[in-house]
């Protein structure tokens, strides 16, 4: 099995490699495999919901009672308080300290109609979200927020209603497990898939010059970003070693994982490889099906480190000073949009508009970071896939004990 999974992880990076190469060398060219990443994200979408309604029902109804569906719930949140919050605080450090956008001319491109659309998007819309009318439009729109909440409050109840419950947990263990196959099913289309979609987005982008051009332009923010991700994929690491049971080898084991969160800029269509490399990485399964969908949904640290350096950067390019007040004010409205965003490619995008908003940054100026934004995208995917992972091996610790 190690075999199969170690060739399978080296061919998705060659796959990773060679659209690279190819988007780069052949350009607009490539944009006729897109439709062949295309599949291989709607295969991956296609099972989200059906997975994400059966680990959830059958992982909380798992944990046993009440009481300690509350223990766990309670060390998953603040983990994930927590690692949002020093996202935001390592993204502030860097853009401090670097100060990318000092001395940069403005510039100006039109806004893109789903950011313009959602211009007013405040706190209280990320609140309202967390429920919906009709669960059922909620899960066929694809919202996942509302399917969540929605399984988490009927798994509770499951475990308050005494032996009833036999033939409802048996259906829904039974789901997560055909859904888990099919999963490793679909992972062995993973190397030509994220070829087709690595290829066909730096095509559609122009090819190597085109693309290398839009960087330059606003190198110094992208290192910005890219720096602060990395600080933080490390921090992670070291809280994975201290206060998990997985050596360093979980990252390794979680690769396929984070090269498809990299090819695909979603963490939601992401989700069930990264419920399977770390089953497969021997993490507890209540705590795989508990800590990951809920995670794809509103842990997001690569976001909320996005955005905090996004509007720095564009303050800095205005010229606008930001003191203590208004970081903090970035500290906040950036953890509460990184929850906000869905797991989908840039969604961050649109949640930087509360951010904007609230320090009074006018939102045309996300026309200075919107070139780039579907490179940066998948850097903080593969962040944001990593802090869900690491809070899986963080949060089996305190699983209660196995009932037989
Ligand atoms: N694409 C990111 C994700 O799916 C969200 C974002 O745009 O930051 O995790």
């Amino acid at each position: 099995m190690l075999f199969s999974e170690n060739k399978l992880i080296i061919a998705i990076l060659l796959g990773a490699v060679a659209g690279i190469i190819a988007g780069a060398l052949f350009g607009p060219a490539m944009v006729s495999v897109a439709w062949i990443g295309d599949l291989f994200l709607d295969t991956l979408k296609m099972m989200i919901i059906p997975l994400i309604v059966a680990a959830v029902i059958s992982g909380v109804s798992s944990l046993g009672d009440i009481r300690k569906l509350g223990r766990v719930g309670g060390a998953t949140l603040l983990y994930y308080g927590l690692t949002t919050a020093s996202a935001v605080l390592i993204g502030l450090f860097v853009v401090n300290l670097i100060q990318p956008g000092v001395g940069i001319e403005q510039m100006s491109s039109t806004i893109p109609e789903k950011v313009a659309a959602k211009s007013d998007t405040g706190i209280v819309d990320i609140i309202t979200s967390l429920v919906a009318p009709n669960i059922l439009f909620a899960a066929a729109d694809t919202q996942l927020l509302p399917v969540i909440v929605f399984c988490l409050v009927f798994a509770a109840a499951l475990t308050t209603i005494g032996e009833k419950n036999v033939t409802l947990i048996h259906f829904f263990d039974g789901l997560n497990e055909v859904m888990m196959k099919l999963v490793v099913w679909v992972m062995t289309f993973a190397p030509i898939g994220i070829f087709a979609l690595i290829a066909g987005q730096i095509g559609k982008a122009g090819g190597g010059t085109a693309i290398k051009n839009e960087l330059l332009a606003v190198g110094s923010y992208c290192f910005t970003v890219i720096l602060g991700l990395t600080l933080h994929f490390i921090l992670l690491f070291i809280i994975l070693i201290i206060f998990s049971q997985q050596g360093r080898t979980y990252l390794l084991k979680l690769l396929r994982a984070l090269f498809t969160a990299f090819g695909t800029a979603s963490s939601s269509a992401t989700l069930p490889l990264t419920m399977e490399c770390a089953l497969e990485a021997g993490i507890d399964k209540r705590s795989v099906k508990f800590v990951l969908p809920i995670g794809a949904t509103v842990n997001m640290d690569g976001t909320a480190l996005y955005e905090a350096v996004a509007v720095m950067y564009i303050a800095q390019v205005y010229g606008y000073s930001m003191g203590l007040g208004e970081q903090t004010i970035i500290f906040i409205t950036a953890t509460l949009a990184a929850i906000g965003a869905a797991g989908i490619p840039q969604a961050g995008l649109v949640t930087l508009l509360i951010v904007l908003n609230a320090v009074d940054l006018p939102i045309e100026s996300i026309g200075m970071i919107l070139a780039v934004d579907w490179f940066l995208d998948r850097f903080r995917t593969t962040v944001n896939v990593w802090g869900d992972s690491v809070g899986a091996a963080v949060i089996e610790s305190y699983l209660p004990e196995k009932t037989a």
